[in-house]
């Protein structure tokens, strides 16, 4: 089906996140002490995650990747995994993890069906991996890095958001590492979604930085896939390696953003900044099979009109998207809820 919304964007790629939970409370996400989970009565069944994904990709879906929250905080995702591959049409599944519980679960994913991982990663130095994450676990996370190679998975990335006097003295050892284990990095720009109660501008390391940063230790930088429609800008080196900058803060690509995001209790977003969202759950509840969900998110799609980051760079006075009391009104704002 060819599904354009009111900026002719086509509907191609779905995030769907399968817990509002984490292991971690990674300082740009989770800063808080309290949060309000999603009711556990709430969250969709394996089986109308099922059906939902069937519809999505009837409508243009092609690629679907699993999040949270911490995904692998969800009891018997390889289960997920092995039912979901069996929808129709659906082209790739992958996942977005912190890679704290992914080692002792690589192979069984992988022979779920399970085709890309993209693990997060933002120091190497346990020391400061406390202190951003509020947890100990590097070892878990480099772990985790080894055993996707170890198992044979392919197209493995490292994301690592770069904080402005925190991480951004590891750009080069982060590249090194993931050479070293033949993985792509992608740095992310700290962005001010719902759940970063403490961005400021002034802490946003620009993607032309950490470019410049690179091409200073490792010559000039050649950008590859330029039609692609994905976040990250690849970039190959000489030696042949490469790497992605999503520059979502200083250079959104809101033009040719295919990707919305349903939560772990059906809520349908179309934007990460978006505050509205279309309750899926409640109508698989009341017996809407993929014919109606389809209908639905048709409707939905052919409305949208979200370019929430280009909105936020236009605005002179920048500060974080929402704060405390409006995320525990509303935790639906959360990234951690809608997945990043
Ligand atoms: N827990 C998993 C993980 O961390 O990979 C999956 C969910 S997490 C919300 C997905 C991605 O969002 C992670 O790569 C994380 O680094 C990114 N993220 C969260 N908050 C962010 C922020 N304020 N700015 C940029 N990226 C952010
Ligand atoms: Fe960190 Fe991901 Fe958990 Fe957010 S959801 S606190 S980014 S591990
Ligand atoms: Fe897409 Fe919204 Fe992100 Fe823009 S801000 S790229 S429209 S999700």
């Amino acid at each position: 089906m060819h599904l354009a919304d009111r900026l002719g964007r086509p509907l191609a790629d779905l995030r769907l996140s399968v817990t509002d939970r984490c292991t971690l409370r990674c300082s740009y996400c989770m800063p808080e002490e309290e949060y309000r989970w999603l009711p556990r009565s709430d969250i969709l069944r394996f089986e109308e995650l099922v059906v939902l994904v069937q519809a999505f990709v009837e409508c243009g879906v092609e690629d679907v990747r699993l999040t949270g929250g911490e995904p692998l905080l969800r009891k018997d995702l390889p289960r997920l995994v092995g039912m979901l591959r069996g929808v129709r049409g659906l082209r790739e599944l992958s996942m977005t993890t912190n890679g704290i519980l992914y080692a002792p679960l690589a192979r069984e994913l992988k022979d779920a069906g399970l085709d890309r991982v993209t693990i997060s990663l933002d120091t190497l130095d346990p020391a400061r991996f406390r202190a951003l994450a509020r947890r100990d676990g590097l070892d878990e996370v480099l772990s985790a890095l080894e055993a996707a190679r170890a198992v044979g998975m392919r197209g493995t990335k490292i994301d690592t958001v770069v904080l402005r006097g925190v991480n951004d003295d590891e750009i080069l050892p982060l590249f090194e590492h993931a050479r070293s284990l033949e993985a792509e990095i992608r740095y992310i720009e700290y962005m001010d979604v719902g759940g970063a109660t403490q961005w400021s501008p002034d802490k946003v390391v620009p993607a032309a930085e950490i470019l410049a940063t690179i091409e200073r230790a490792h010559g000039p930088a050649r950008r590859v896939d330029v039609e692609s429609r994905a976040p990250a800008k690849r970039h190959l080196l000489a030696d042949g390696s490469v790497f992605g900058l999503v520059a979502s803060t200083t250079r959104p690509f809101c033009s040719t953003c295919d990707r919305s995001r349903v939560t772990a209790d059906g809520m349908w977003f179309h934007c990460l900044y978006a505050t509205r969202g279309t309750n899926l759950r409640e109508l698989l509840r009341a017996g809407a099979g993929t014919d109606d969900l389809r209908r639905a998110i048709v409707d939905g799609w052919r409305e949208r009109a979200d370019r929430g980051a280009e909105s936020r760079l236009e605005q002179a006075q920048r500060g974080a998207l929402a704060g405390r009391d409006d995320l525990l009104d509303n935790p639906h704002l959360e990234m951690h809820t809608r997945g990043g």
